[in-house]
């Protein structure tokens, strides 16, 4: 198995009870069976809290938060279940968050989750560098040269995001050209080659007059998880300046998404994605990391608001090519 990892990732380090938003909040924690079993087979004070908040659901247990919080987090923000019986003891989401696996079947990437707060200040403070091509061979479960495709391109995309000649909305823009290029090529066009000086003029004259209202708009019709966040979207702060973090953003989007396309072919929703949530966090201003982290939360670790965004690229008026473009501009 070929495994490829950013170099920041060996670099986390859960912040327990000094992190300012926590894992232990607002979410139902899904518990692996394993793990279910071994909670539900505990004695003592500890196994029979456990019995009383794990619930199942849809043939799943999770146990669900009370009062806003897990149910096994402490005062002094450190979990029962770590403190009691090791680490080796928390279940498979706890023990695996914020790291992400993507396996692709030859070769697997791991990542970190936007969501976290520590991992959010690595992301968006180091350099996302692309991985070396994995050694292909047939593999069952797509088409090689599919993948291949898919690999190149995203390596041009993220070059495209590095070129300093292109302020970060211009890049931007490039990005989502350069996605309906790629898509071409994956549904099987002979195109000529992309020339970034003329997908600019083009992106130029697409353009028309966005609204980030509408934005906001969409986003409050999707599933709200924290008061926090419907209040950032009601009433966002300044807009920041599209620093070069946004690079960083929109880099870690394409590296969390691109390659999943394998699965639907759908590149260019995948794209708008990344775009709509850089244009989203910019306007929702305050601290970069902090704004990033909190919509990753709402969005990305909810899998119905990311397929409702993905489906939201082909059909929410705010979410046009050419709006998109023209807040780019
Ligand atoms: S959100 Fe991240 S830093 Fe905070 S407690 Fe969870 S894993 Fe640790």
């Amino acid at each position: 198995m070929q495994i490829r990892k950013p170099r920041y990732f060996d670099e986390f380090t859960c912040l327990a009870s000094a992190c300012p938003d926590s894992c232990c909040k607002e979410w139902d924690v899904l518990i692996d069976p394993q793990s279910a079993e071994f909670y539900r087979s505990l004695p003592g004070d500890l196994g029979q809290r456990l019995r009383q908040v794990l619930t199942e659901e849809a043939g799943q247990t999770f146990m669900l938060i009370e009062e806003g919080r897990c149910p096994m987090w402490r005062k002094d923000g450190l979990c029962r279940i770590q403190a009691e019986l090791g680490h080796d003891a928390l279940c498979k989401t706890c023990r695996d968050f914020p790291r992400l696996t993507h396996d692709y079947g030859e070769f697997t990437e791991l990542g970190l989750e936007l969501s976290c707060p520590e991992a959010a200040r690595l992301i968006l403070s180091r350099e996302t560098e692309d991985f070396p091509f994995p050694v292909l061979s047939d593999c069952e479960d797509y088409d090689r040269e599919d993948m291949l495709l898919l690999l190149q391109t995203r390596r041009e995309a993220l070059a495209l995001l590095d070129r300093k000649d292109f302020s970060v909305p211009q890049a931007l823009s490039l990005l989502l050209l350069y996605g309906y290029h790629a898509q071409s090529l994956l549904d099987g066009e002979a195109l000529e080659n992309f020339s970034p000086e003329e997908a600019l003029k083009t992106a130029k004259s697409l353009a028309k007059t966005g609204s980030t209202q509408e934005i906001r708009t969409f986003f409050l019709s999707l599933e709200v998880l924290t008061p926090g966040w419907k209040q950032r979207l009601t009433a966002p702060s300044c807009p920041g300046a599209w620093s070069d973090k946004y690079r960083l953003l929109a880099k870690y989007f394409i590296m969390r998404y691109w390659l999943q396309t394998i699965s639907d072919f759908d590149l260019v929703g995948r794209v708008k994605l990344g775009i709509t949530l850089c244009l989203l966090i910019r306007e929702l201003g305050g601290d970069l990391v902090q704004t990033a982290q909190l919509c990753s939360k709402e969005i990305e670790n909810n899998t119905e608001n990311v397929d409702a965004l993905l489906d939201a690229a082909y059909t929410c008026p705010a979410l046009t090519d050419d709006k998109l473009l023209g807040l780019l501009t």
